[in-house]
């Protein structure tokens, strides 16, 4: 009997060890630099109703992650407090109501948080199968930029064949993807950046022209002498919002997706009527779950077939190990990255 005691010990300690319910994962000690970040354990994420749980293999890192390391950037109501909105991975546990996906199956997809982890959740509808041939670090890099891409080129501003796109921060994840877009779209292009070595990568990249704005007093004045713009694709905000009134064409369309330059500027009224242009604000993160999946079903349609088929290019920059995330943030930080900065797990 005394036997039996311990051996029901044992497997009640067992049952109750934490091996399969814990994982490891990127996590802060509070809001603030990159120093907050430390790799520890938390729970592995339970896939709800409509979701998978993922081993993550790659993860990218997005400006939006740096932001939300700051505290400037809260997290959507559910979604996990974990950095990360793009992973690539194999299907490790399936929820409820999920029909196509099983365990082993890879993917790739956007995820609302939770990308710097071992495990991270998916949602079904938003989950894209992985082509073998693609390297987990390729597969990860493609759904923020390019889904803020197809959300804000094609779906908002309604980007025409023969108009000109004009694409700020061009070098970066989101401006790299944006300008092939237009390009696919048969549009011309003019990107902005900040050196000649990423005025060169935008130029590989199909940009029909690029200005260097740190050599540039007058931005409005400069996309004027090469030709003005339809949409402008602006990451910078408040101190672009008048250059764009200058050198966008009659009923242009100014798609404002981030403020790095800041959020506040002076409108001028007069010449937003009298060129009919649309100023117009747009977040991909928060946008329903119908609405994400619709442009994830985008991305398998147009996307994923022309890259399978080579016309358009991946654009890694940088890959770190998971762990040293606080490297990588550093690295985007200083605005080094030409393309894509990817953690790998
Ligand atoms: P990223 O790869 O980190 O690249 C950002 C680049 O922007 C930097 O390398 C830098 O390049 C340039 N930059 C930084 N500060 C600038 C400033 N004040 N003025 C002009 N250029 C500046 O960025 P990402 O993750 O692709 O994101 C790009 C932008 O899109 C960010 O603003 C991000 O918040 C936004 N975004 C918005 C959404 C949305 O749904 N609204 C979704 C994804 C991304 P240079 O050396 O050329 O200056």
């Amino acid at each position: 009997r005394q036997w039996a005691g311990v051996a029901s010990g044992i497997v009640i300690f067992l049952s109750g060890y934490p091996m399969h319910t814990q994982m490891h994962a990127m996590l802060q000690h509070a809001p603030g630099g990159a120093d907050t970040l430390y790799w520890g354990e938390t729970a592995r994420p339970v896939p709800g109703p409509g979701q998978l749980r993922v081993r993550v293999r790659a993860a990218g890192v997005n400006r939006a992650d740096i932001v939300q390391r700051e505290g400037r950037y809260p997290p959507p109501p559910g979604a996990s407090p974990i950095l990360g909105l793009e992973v690539a991975g194999e299907v490790d546990a399936v929820g409820e109501g999920v029909s196509g996906w099983a365990p082993g199956d890879a993917l790739l997809a956007l995820i609302p948080g939770g990308g710097y982890a071992e495990y991270a959740l998916v949602n079904a509808d938003e989950a894209l199968a992985k082509p073998a041939a693609w390297s987990w670090a390729e597969a990860a890099s493609l759904p923020e930029a390019w889904l803020t891409a197809w959300l804000n080129l094609m779906d908002v501003a309604h980007l025409q064949a023969g108009e000109t796109a004009l694409i700020h921060a061009g070098a970066s994840g989101v401006g790299a993807a944006a300008i092939q877009l237009a390009r696919w779209r048969g549009a011309r292009v003019i990107a902005t950046c900040g050196s000649a070595d990423k005025a060169a990568f935008c130029q590989a990249l199909g940009a029909d022209a690029v200005v260097n704005y740190r050599e540039t007093p007058d931005l409005a004045a400069a996309i004027r002498a090469l030709g003005r713009a339809d949409v402008a694709l602006d990451c910078v905000g408040g101190p672009y919002l008048d250059a764009h009134l200058q050198c966008l064409n009659q009923d242009g369309r100014l798609v404002v997706i981030g403020v790095m330059g800041g959020a506040q500027a002076m409108l001028n009224l007069g010449l937003l009527l009298v060129k009919r242009i649309r100023v117009m604000g747009s977040t991909l993160r928060s946008q329903p779950l119908a609405r994400r999946a619709a442009l994830a079903r985008a991305l398998a349609e147009h996307i994923l077939p022309a890259f399978v088929r080579g016309e358009l290019r991946w654009t890694l920059d940088r890959q770190f190990a998971l762990p040293d995330a606080a490297q990588a943030h550093a690295w985007v930080e200083g605005n080094h990255n030409k393309g894509k900065v990817m953690l790998l797990a």
